[in-house]
């Protein structure tokens, strides 16, 4: 067994001090990861997708693995 990953989706507004879990979904590693994590932040509209990543040997522990951020859909608050 290897390692897995997981990618979270956040809802996050500056203005209302808001910084909201969305989604979790799995990631599957024979498909490029960036790609995925577009499709994701593209479903959710999610600023911030967090992939986090898990040893199978121990599944309760979760180490941030890539922080991405997506200025287009970001919160328009201060527009
Ligand atoms: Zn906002």
């Amino acid at each position: 067994m290897g390692q897995y990953y997981i990618a979270v989706t956040y809802d996050v507004c500056e203005h209302n001090n808001l910084y909201e879990y969305m989604n979790e979904y799995h990631l599957d590693l024979s498909i490029d990861m960036d790609k995925q994590i577009r499709e994701f932040a593209k479903m959710d509209v999610a600023p911030i997708v967090k992939v986090y990543e898990s040893d199978a040997s121990d599944p309760g522990e979760f180490i941030l693995y890539k922080e991405y951020k997506f200025k287009k859909y970001e919160c328009g608050c201060n527009q």
